[in-house]
């Protein structure tokens, strides 16, 4: 661990905006994927624990402009990243300048890569904390504060799985559930397994205790969450480990649908998907990184599985699963790929059948070994692959759209997914495969029968669009049907409880929330995001 006191450009004008006796507020910003999504939740629980107020819960007129504490949860992976976090720093210096108790710290995985280097250049930083201690950022502010020094504490490795830190969920009906952080892999384009460290697995009955406690708090929907999850068990000595924890995901009662994010084809086998077909609460859907299809260009990766393997698995998960969505992550112009060797990602994408892709256009990332490789690709030439392949993807994923017109699919309501359902009178929601799906309600529906977040309802689909299925059927006179959740009676209490939507904060149980969207079948993403998709495997 290192703890270095930096010299602190103290704040010129002293005074503060929170009145006396009010409380002080926080805003954790977060940027990146699941995993900090999920960290950020924690974050939120611990300042929560420790008297702060969430800005966003205040009213309107009440709210200043700027928190009292401000967090960026940065992330590594992404294009410009640290060209971001500064530019992010360098709008808040002037609210810093005129409020001396204004505390900016910064964690995550920027802060785990630059460490001291955040404060020399962004001087009126108060705390750097890494990923491996977001558990110190209440006792760092505060020892920042009465020291007038900014506090930079980064430890080297995970000392406590943080899932027994405060956690302030972000949904009442869905849960991110952690099974394990860090990576043993050693990919060539990754970041991660040097600022995340080793893998380290929660126990079985650990998370089957925190699954049942979100059950009992009216969670019907969890996704289980690791940088590699069918690694799971590895620390402990059980290479079935993951296929045993869905299984018992299936035997808890009030559990509508379990998810996971994202396994390695690498150590795909044969039990998880035999676990995932015979375990009705685990939903048909899977997103597999294949990243390239080119063996050359994944032996380059440090990827040890090849093109033909990994389509063995894909034919072994519809045998078993014949309705399973299948989703990837891509990624184009890696230093050396030849036009042979995008065109082998082509013909396996074509042979893969996709229901949607992330698909990333490569970018250095300081710090990985494919940074230094020979052979980088032309930004035109990437440019040019990159549309041909989203071209082919965007082609799959309506085919598969279209032939879902005309069968039905039980739709788990979300507050968030429809942007237009105000104007189209409709709601949104995810399929059991985790397509988007935006349904028509009845035309007299009475308020009180209407779906509510967290409820499913049994809707025709009567559109496949690129990138979302409409399903109408009510306005023709066929399905629809509401079955009323704890998830949806959950999320009405908390809207009538006024507590800003979100549960309360839960103690010493790890962390869940709301699983971020996807984006839309075979949408790009910008050029160098890496982890779109919020999965590294
Ligand atoms: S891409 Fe995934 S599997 Fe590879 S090193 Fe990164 S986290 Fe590990």
């Amino acid at each position: 661990m290192t703890t270095t006191p930096i010299p602190h450009a103290a704040p010129a004008a002293p005074g503060s905006d929170t009145q006396p006796g009010a409380p002080r507020t926080y805003d954790v910003r977060t940027h990146g994927c699941q995993m900090n999504v999920h960290d950020s939740e924690r974050l939120a629980g611990l300042l929560e624990t420790a008297g702060y107020v969430d800005l966003a819960t205040l009213p309107e007129t009440q709210r200043p402009e700027v928190a009292d504490v401000v967090v960026f949860n940065t992330c590594a992976v992404r294009e410009n990243a640290d060209n971001k976090l500064y530019g992010n720093l360098g709008q808040l210096r002037p609210a810093k300048l005129a409020n001396p108790d204004l505390q900016i710290a910064v964690g995550g995985c920027m802060a785990q890569k630059d460490r001291d280097t955040i404060v020399r250049k962004a001087p009126w930083v108060d705390v750097v904390f890494g990923t491996h201690n977001i558990g110190s950022l209440p006792a760092l502010l505060d020892r920042a504060r009465h020291n007038r020094k900014a506090q930079v504490e980064i430890l080297e490795s995970l000392e406590v799985f943080p899932s027994t830190l405060p956690t302030r969920r972000d949904s009442a009906y869905s849960g991110w559930v952690s099974i394990s952080v860090g990576c043993n892999n050693t990919c060539t384009f990754c970041i991660v397994p040097s600022l995340r460290g080793k893998e380290q697995d929660r126990r079985p009955e650990e998370i089957l205790a925190e699954v049942r406690a979100l059950v009992a708090q009216g969670v019907i929907e969890i996704t289980l969450l690791g940088q590699n999850v069918n690694t799971y068990g590895v620390e402990f000595g059980d290479r079935l480990a993951f296929g045993k924890l869905l299984r018992a995901c299936g035997e808890v009662e009030g559990l509508e649908r379990v998810r996971f994010t994202s396994p390695h084809p690498a150590a795909f086998t044969t039990d998880v998907i035999e676990a995932m077909a015979q375990t009705p609460n685990v939903m048909p859907s899977l997103h597999m990184p294949l990243q390239s299809g080119s063996d050359a260009v994944l032996k380059a990766m440090r990827r040890s599985y090849r093109s033909d393997r990994f389509l063995r698995i894909l034919d072994e998960v519809r045998s078993l699963i014949p309705d399973a969505a299948i989703t990837t992550d891509l990624i184009v112009g890696f230093p050396g790929e030849t036009e042979a060797d995008f065109q082998a990602t082509l013909d396996v994408v074509a042979a893969a059948r996709f229901s949607s892709a992330f698909t990333f256009q490569y970018s250095i990332r300081p710090g990985t070994p494919a940074a230094t490789m020979p052979d980088q690709i032309p930004k035109a030439v990437v440019q040019e692959r990159f549309d041909r392949l989203i071209a082919l993807q965007e082609e799959i994923s309506w085919a598969g759209h279209r032939a879902w017109e005309g069968r039905e699919v039980e739709v788990l309501v979300a507050p968030f997914e429809g942007r237009k359902d105000a104007q189209t009178s409709r709601l949104s929601g995810r399929a059991r495969d985790n397509r988007l799906v935006h349904f028509a309600l009845p035309a007299d529906l009475p308020d009180a029968d209407r779906p509510r977040p967290g409820d499913l309802v049994t809707v025709g689909v009567t559109y496949g669009a690129p990138h979302h299925l409409v399903a109408d059927s009510v306005r023709a006179g066929g399905t629809f049907a509401v079955r009323r959740t704890p998830g949806g009676a959950a999320w009405s209490a908390l809207q009538e409880s006024g507590s800003a939507a979100k549960p309360a904060v839960s103690l010493g149980m790890p962390s869940i929330g709301r699983p971020v969207g996807r984006e839309a079948a075979g949408r790009g993403a910008a050029p160098g995001s890496l982890s779109g998709a919020g999965s590294c495997a």
